[in-house]
This record gives structure tokens, sequence and C-alpha cells, in this order.
């Protein structure tokens, strides 16, 4: 059965493939993958905090907050030459995508984000798709950053919007739309996805992936992150999410944006390869893997590159090439 791509996805019919039977999920989510994309193919991504800490809002899941005691320690953003050299680095491990973050309310028109402009020319002049996550910005900003280069923008929605408040008070979900919209006035691709185990229900997930197929065109990424614990963040003691529950949100997601990246993200490192594999089988296209052990601070743990070429080879899995995706999307005429 060949299953075209949607945007008037039914929040009824999303929560219908999220709790189909596993076994049924996953075959139909295996099977939509390999319509659209090369199932041997992992893109291997790598974060680099640009500009750690001290951020004024209040994310009850980040170590990064001003609000909450953590043991992130507050740092000036990074020279150009030390980005350049982790993402140089990163390149010879296999990576084809560097996503560059900043803790940041919101992007500024000053100096900062001038030198921020200039490490997207020169990371993304070393053959690298090049992602920024800076927080809020407007349509101006969102221009000069596709004029430097700018390969893709992340924004996260987080959860649904009927939670969100509960979550973060310093914006709101509009704020993070108006964003979103804002990138897609430019040729600059959007990144956007959710964190699993905030305390949200089945429901939450659903309507945020609801919101997120309901954008035309959909998010080309879309992360899937498991909430890292956080000591000194209000969310320290949540739950673990149940591994099902992950292969069904990364499997209902590929359902319903067949085309879209799928980014196995935060908190991949408590995962084992069994269940990683079944990720990858459901649909899941994305890795963030690190040369230090952590993703973007020292609160998120991440799989080193060379575990990561060991999953990959003992998978069968090989990693993605830059620009390959847009290629192949040109060629298929898929969106
Ligand atoms: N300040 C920018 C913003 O919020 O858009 C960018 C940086 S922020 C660290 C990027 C994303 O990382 C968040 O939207 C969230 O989805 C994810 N994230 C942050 N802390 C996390 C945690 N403890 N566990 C899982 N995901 C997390
Ligand atoms: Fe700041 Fe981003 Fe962390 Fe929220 S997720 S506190 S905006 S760095």
């Amino acid at each position: 059965m060949s299953v075209g791509i949607r945007y008037d996805w039914q929040q009824s019919e999303i929560r219908a493939i999220y709790d189909a039977p596993f076994l049924e999920l996953v075959y139909r989510a295996a099977s939509v993958h390999r319509q659209y994309h090369d199932p041997k193919q992992i893109q291997v991504c790598k974060l680099i905090s640009i500009k750690t800490g001290a951020c004024p809002e209040d994310c009850g899941y980040c170590a990064q907050s001003s609000r909450y005691k953590t043991e992130v320690k507050p740092e000036a953003l990074l020279d150009k030459d030390t980005v350049v050299g982790i993402a140089r680095q990163a390149k010879v491990s296999g990576v084809s995508r560097v996503c560059m973050g900043a803790a940041w309310r919101e992007v500024r028109d000053n100096s900062q984000f001038d030198q921020v402009l200039d490490m997207v020319k020169e990371v993304t002049s070393l053959g690298l798709e090049v992602c920024c996550t800076l927080g809020m910005l407007n349509q101006n900003q969102a221009e000069r950053l596709e004029a430097a280069g700018l390969y893709a923008y992340n924004h996260n929605l987080d959860t649904s919007q009927e939670y969100y408040s509960t979550i973060i008070t310093t914006r709101t979900y509009d704020d993070r739309l108006n964003t979103i919209n804002n990138v897609r006035q430019t040729n600059v691709t959007v990144c956007s996805g959710g964190i699993l185990g905030l305390g949200e229900t089945a429901e939450d997930r659903v309507s945020m992936l609801h919101t997120l197929s309901n954008l035309h065109p959909h998010p080309e990424s879309v992360p899937i992150n498991i909430l890292s614990k956080v000591k000194g963040t209000p969310l320290e003691n949540q739950e673990d999410v149940p591994v099902w529950d992950v292969i069904r949100m990364i499997a209902t997601a590929r359902i319903i944006m067949p085309a879209s990246d799928v980014r196995l993200s935060a908190g991949r490192a408590k995962l084992s390869q069994v269940e990683q594999a079944l990720c990858f089988l459901v649909g899941a296209n994305s890795i963030f893997s690190s040369d230090d052990g952590h993703m973007l601070t020292v609160t998120t743990p991440c799989p080193e590159y060379d575990a990561d070429q060991q999953m990959m080879s003992l998978l069968g899995l090989e990693p993605r090439a830059p620009f390959v995706k847009q290629d192949l999307v040109k060629d298929k005429a898929l969106v």
C-alpha cells in the first residue's frame, strides 16, 4: 500500500495509530519508512553548545535555565575557531550535520548574532549541514541566517499546546509556532519535535504530533527526545518513559510525516542496542553522537562516535552523507 503525504491528519486518526497493536504498528511504520528512505542510512549529528547556561527561560526540564541550581556552569559564547575545530573533528568521525545551540530566550541583533552568522558560514563551508537552535527569532533574523547558508533551524514544540504552560511559563505555544513560521518564510528547513517523559499523557503526545503533522510542509526534521532528568530542575523526579512508548512515538511520527527525518535524540544513551535497533526499524533515521560522552551539556549523556560506529556496523547501517536528503526529496518530488 502506497502512502502519500497528508497535512490533514485528525487527532483521532493519529491516536488510533499510536494505540495500534504493537507489531502491527511496527510493520506499518517500517513499510512506510522503506517507501521514503533508504533504511540502511542513518544521519549522524553532532550538537555543539555554543553558548551554555544562564538562560532566562523557565523550561522545567532544562539544565541551562538560570532559575534552577544545576551542575551546568554558564559559559560565554564560544569563539569561531573552537566551533570550527569541533565541527572538523565531527566530520572525520562520520557526522554530516552539526547543530549549534545557544541558551538564549531569543536572538538579538547584536555582535553575538554576527559571530553566530560567521560560524554558520564557516561550518557550512566544510561541507556540513548546519542547524541552529537559538530560541525565538523574527523573519529578518531568519533571512540573515539563510543568507549565511544555514540549512536548518531547530525550534521544538516539546509537548502539546494543552500541556505547554505546565512546563514553561515564560513563553507561549504561539510564540513557538510564530518562530517556526518565520523560518518557513525562508529556504531554511525546519526541525521541530518534542520530549517524552515530562509527565504528559498519551493524548498530549498525539496532540503534539497532530500540530506538527498539520504544518504544511511538515518539518523536514522531527527530533524525539526522552527526558534527561536533571538534578535541580522541577522535573528531576519524573518517572522513566517505557521504551514501548518511545517506539510508538517514533513509529507514529514516521507514518504521519513519512518524508521527514525522525531523530532519536536526547535519552538514547539509556537505550540498549536492541532497543535502538527497533527504533531504527520503525523509522528513526538519525542519531546524535559525541566526542565527549555528552550531548549538549554535562547533564545529558550521549553515546560516543566509536560506540555508535560499532553499533551501526553491527546493524548493517551506514552514515548518510550531507545534503543527500535534499536531493532525494527533489528527485522523487516528495514535497
Ligand atoms: N534555547 C533554545 C530553545 O529552547 O529553543 C535552544 C536550546 S534547547 C537546549 C533545545 C532543545 O533541547 C529543547 O527544546 C528541548 O527539546 C531539548 N532539551 C533540553 N533539555 C532537555 C532534557 N533535559 N531532556 C531532553 N531534552 C532536552
Ligand atoms: Fe533556555 Fe532553551 Fe533551556 Fe528553555 S530549553 S531554559 S529556552 S536553553
